[in-house]
């Protein structure tokens, strides 16, 4: 023939003479060809020998990140493993090679995952939703967007489609500037989880967003720590903002003169042009629809919150405080259009109503350095907020003869953090993740069994951990965790931190999943603080420290403050900070308690789609090119559950395929179905497989497919093909 094609677990290659050509692209010898699964592992952990040895499953990682293969599959979810390197993977011939192509055709590719989410939504009508996890720096938002590129130039437009594909991708430079921060672990750190729907019209082309917002790190307004950054958009803004624009902001082209940027100590990154961002930043806003007022309202609020971080107040350290910093009262008020005086008494007093009656006391030293603090990130979450809706109001599907739009949703959301010093956030961020984790193996469990079902291949029961237990110890009404939180948030006289701790020891001290130092054995008391929790994770133990729980829970911001913002004749602020808010005294709801409602809600949206998972892998800490660290490695395994993922999937069969494709593929092994079949698919495999001498317990035949339970059972039929 001149022209064969041999296959092996990770690679097609396509013989001539003495050259083979793998479809990742890569030319090697026949000889090496031969040994290409020894090379570069399978592409698919569901066809290792050894499925259930973790040495087994990151040798195969390490095989094909070494030879740059950074996807691998278990099944249909898609791992990735950062590169940290531009692979040239991501160019348009790669989008055309991935297109209408089946999952198993071609190599494991964040574009094999677009593109079969998208055939699904099409051919079956179902809505779909892409997951993507992993920890900070491992490529959620890279892969995201890679995503939306996908769908952006290989989808149907028109001139109207083209309009919302560029406000979708414009959306992401802008959401970045905001929400983006340069951390430790990575130089353009995701503060927030985004969950984006993107709808199709019938025709299958793009013509809508929606995006939901989780949890920003408002903290980040007013501290940084050392070696990190606030959120990118004030960078840009000093760095690209132009003079007469600076002048009017009353901004200095130094970041360094501002008590929110010097914290850190880390006003460049080398990885970052602050200058040339703010130019893309600054057209992005022009794309998706900002006029040149709300633009500058907007700036004028970002420059505010500079203002804000340089007002400094004197007076004794348990004494009444006064602001020594008069220029920064003229800016702001001039750039939120406030009266200089209320803000003043307002940044100096708090304001509360008890029993219908206000009260007015004076703030010291301390409290009103909090107070202005907590204003900061009022404004700035609020105003991203705000932003969101803006972007949303933008990507708004607008026909309204065409009522349902088809979706694919795409969640980056933050991974499980375990750090030394864990506080409310990781908790907030652990329990996501726990939500995540239980969501996945429902969903996946559910998947297995309904294809088994479809294909009338009997279920084996499957065990599993399911996490559902750390789930109601954090969100059960009355009992959880959240539920005593609030009410110590609620308990006026002598609420604390510490009295949480202890309400937490006499209400769940006795459950598995909790300890603390106290309810500790001496084993473990040694390892945690007196101020701590000990929650065991289906990812692992986790300490939190309580220190600033039901401040952070409580999120309040005093009335006056409130009241000033209310008055403000920026337009922006006045949406951000409703009068309704004012008049009812109802208390707002917590912040962990509005995290759990919206968890609640999208775990809702998620459920309702059919879903598929990218679990992304950082190969180091040092965000460099070709090193693969397998303690770190190894942790994230674990926290990402890959070897239950993969056990799951290997309960039952390893491998299966349509008895079409199964026969084209084999069908030169056995005289009877070569050079073709005449009869029913089913029956011209059975025939093979009973010629190849496949025993009765190693397969089984459903109505559309052959499932094969064991590896190898597949492997000698591939090398029989190449004999
Ligand atoms: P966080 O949780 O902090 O937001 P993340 O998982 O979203 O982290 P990304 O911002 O997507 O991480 O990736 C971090 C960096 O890693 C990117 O800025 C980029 O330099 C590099 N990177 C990620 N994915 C890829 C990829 N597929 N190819 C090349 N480089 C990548
Ligand atoms: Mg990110």
């Amino acid at each position: 023939m001149g022209f064969t094609s041999y296959f092996t677990s990770s690679l097609f290659l396509y013989y001539r003479g003495n050259t083979a050509v793998g479809s990742d692209g890569v030319r090697i010898t026949m000889e090496s060809a031969l040994t290409a699964r020894d090379r570069v592992g399978v592409q698919d952990f569901v066809l290792l020998e050894n499925f259930t040895s973790e040495a087994a499953f990151i040798e195969n990682l390490r095989k094909r990140f070494k030879e740059n293969l950074i996807y691998t599959y278990i099944g249909s979810v898609l791992v990735s493993v950062n590169p940290y390197k531009d692979l040239e993977i991501y160019t348009k011939n790669h989008m055309e090679r991935y297109r209408g192509v089946n999952f198993y055709e071609v190599s494991p590719h964040i574009y094999a995952v677009a593109d079969n989410s998208y055939r699904s939504m099409r051919t079956e009508r179902r809505d779909q939703c892409i997951l993507i996890s992993g920890e900070s720096g491992a490529g959620k938002t890279e892969a995201s967007k890679k995503i939306l590129q996908y769908y952006a130039i290989t989808c149907p437009a028109s001139d109207q489609v083209q309009t919302v594909k560029d406000r979708l991708l414009q959306s992401n430079p802008v959401l970045e500037a905001f929400g983006n921060a340069k951390t430790l672990r990575n130089d353009n750190s995701s503060r927030f989880g985004k969950y984006m729907d993107i709808q199709f019209d019938f025709k299958g082309a793009p013509v809508g967003g929606h995006i939901l917002n989780y949890l920003l790190e408002k903290s980040r307004v007013v501290h940084q720590n050392h070696g990190e950054r606030n959120f990118h958009i004030f960078y840009q803004l000093i760095e690209g903002g132009e003079e007469d624009l600076l002048r009017r902001l009353g901004l200095e082209k130094n970041p360094q003169q501002y008590q929110y940027l010097v914290k850190g100590n880390c006003p460049k990154v080398s990885s970052i042009n602050d200058r040339s961002d703010w130019k893309v930043v600054r057209k992005a806003l022009t794309v998706i629809g900002f006029n040149d007022d709300e633009v500058e309202e907007l700036l004028n609020i970002i420059a505010s919150v500079l203002h804000l971080g340089n007002i400094q107040f004197g007076g004794e350290d348990s004494g009444i405080a006064y602001i020594t910093t008069d220029t920064q009262i003229k800016y702001l008020s001039r750039l939120l259009g406030v009266d200089g005086l209320v803000l003043k008494e307002a940044l100096t007093h708090k304001k509360i109503i008890a029993k219908g009656e206000e009260l007015i006391s004076p703030l010291n030293l301390e409290q009103a350095a909090s107070a202005r603090d907590a204003l900061s990130k009022a404004v700035y979450g609020r105003t991203f907020t705000w932003l969101v809706n803006k972007i949303n109001d933008s990507l708004a599907f607008k026909d309204e003869s065409y009522k349902n739009p088809s979706v694919i949703g795409l969640l980056d959301i933050y991974g499980f953090e375990v750090f030394q010093h864990n506080s409310f956030e990781q908790f907030c961020i652990n329990y996501c993740n726990e939500k995540l984790q239980q969501l996945f193996i429902e969903l996946t469990l559910k998947s297995e069994q309904d294809e088994y079902e479809a294909e009338g291949i009997t279920w084996e029961p499957v065990q599993y951990f399911n996490n559902k237990i750390i789930c109601d110890l954090v969100e059960e009404k009355f009992k959880g965790i959240i539920s005593i939180l609030d009410e110590e948030c609620l308990r006026p006289g002598d609420a604390s931190d510490i009295t949480f701790l202890e309400k937490l020891e006499d209400t769940v001290g006795g459950h598995a999943h909790l300890t603390t130092h106290k309810l500790a054995d001496g084993k473990t008391r040694k390892v945690m603080g007196r101020e701590e929790f000990r929650l065991l994770h289906y990812a692992g133990e986790v300490n939190y420290n309580v220190n600033g729980f039901l401040d952070k829970n409580n999120d309040l911001l005093f009335r006056n403050l409130k009241e000033v913002m209310c008055m403000s004749e920026n337009t922006i602020l006045t949406q951000c900070f409703d009068r309704v808010e004012l008049k009812d005294n109802k208390r707002p709801e917590t912040a962990a308690t509005q995290f759990k409602n919206s968890l609640a809600k999208l775990m809702e949206i998620l459920m309702s789609k059919e879903p598929s998972y990218v679990r992304c892998i950082k190969p180091n800490d040092a965000k460099q090119a070709g090193r693969f660290d397998e303690v770190l490695i190894r942790h994230q395994v674990k926290y990402l559950g890959l070897m239950e993922n993969l056990r799951v999937r290997r309960a039952g069969f390893a491998y299966r395929r349509r008895y079409e494709i199964f026969l084209q593929r084999y069908k030169s092994l056995c005289p009877e179905t070569w050079p073709t079949w005449e009869g029913k698919q089913v029956d011209g495999v059975s025939t093979l497989v009973k010629h190849l001498g496949y025993k009765p317990e190693e397969y089984k035949l459903g109505r559309s497919k052959i499932f094969i339970r064991f590896p190898k059972t597949l492997f000698a039929t591939e090398d029989a093909l190449e004999t």
